[in-house]
């Protein structure tokens, strides 16, 4: 079976930690541990075929960016994760993509899909989905509004970040 390697990154509390508990376990965790950094190991099957997926869910950022530039070596697959009820954690999905490419240095089609989260939160959007489109398409990556709370769109996010991965790493 093939196994990928896949990196959660964002500012601390837009629900990286939720997004990833539910996408492995189907459930979802009320609660708020900002400094805790979880790896996973997940099997998925994505049009048929199965796959293995080392998640790590990382901590805040902001604490631990030369860690970071570790795990981003390692990565094979980036979640950039921000919270549409937070303009500002866009920002952070921003600075994350540009280390992503300098670290990978002259690597292209980098496998990476930008998550917002809390959709169930609507009433409390800041992010339009107009912004993060055209942001997107100019970073020419797919985006994904999803609810771990609600499960709306999360294996979708994965799903295309599992299909770029296969096309990127034909021989992993
Ligand atoms: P992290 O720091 O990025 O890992 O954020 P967490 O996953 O720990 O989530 C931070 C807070 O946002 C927690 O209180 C979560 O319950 C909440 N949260 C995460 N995802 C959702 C969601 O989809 N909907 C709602 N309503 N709350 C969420
Ligand atoms: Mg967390």
């Amino acid at each position: 079976m093939r196994q990928f390697n896949v990196v959660v990154l964002g500012a601390g509390g837009v629900g990286k930690s939720a997004l990833t508990v539910r996408y492995v376990h189907q459930i979802f965790k009320n609660e708020y541990n900002p400094t805790i950094q979880e790896d996973y190991r997940h099997t998925v099957t994505v049009d048929g075929e199965p796959c293995s997926l080392e998640i790590l869910d990382t901590a805040g950022a902001e604490q631990f960016t030369n860690l970071n530039e570790v795990y981003i070596q390692a990565g094979q697959g980036f979640v950039l994760v921000y919270s549409l009820t937070q303009e500002a954690s866009i920002k952070e999905v921003d600075n994350l993509r540009r280390s992503i490419q300098q670290i990978k240095g002259t690597e292209t089609n980098i496998p990476i899909v930008v998550v917002g989260t809390k959709l169930d939160l609507n009433n409390e959007r800041e992010v339009h989905k107009n912004t993060i489109h055209n942001l997107a398409s100019r970073w020419n990556v797919p985006f994904y509004e999803t609810s771990a709370k609600r499960n709306w769109h999360v294996t979708d996010a994965f799903d295309d970040l599992v299909r770029q991965m296969r096309t990127r790493y034909p021989h992993a």
